[in-house]
């Protein structure tokens, strides 16, 4: 299955970037913000069609 992009807020600095989820399963993950380089938990709940992305500042959590 392809993976899904979805357009997110960054939590430290407000941009909106891309990241891709994969859409096989639920999944939390660390990306870097590719504007501010400062790490982005990301976390993908797939259910069925629906996916819901939460983000967190790392340091925070959720
Ligand atoms: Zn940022």
């Amino acid at each position: 299955m392809a993976m899904h992009e979805r357009r997110i807020t960054c939590p430290h600095c407000w941009e909106l970037i891309d990241v891709l989820i994969d859409p096989t399963e639920s999944q939390m993950y660390t990306e870097d913000c590719f504007v501010c380089c400062r790490p982005i938990l990301i976390h993908a709940k797939i259910d069925g069609e629906h996916i819901d992305v939460d983000v967190a500042q790392e340091d925070l959590g959720f």
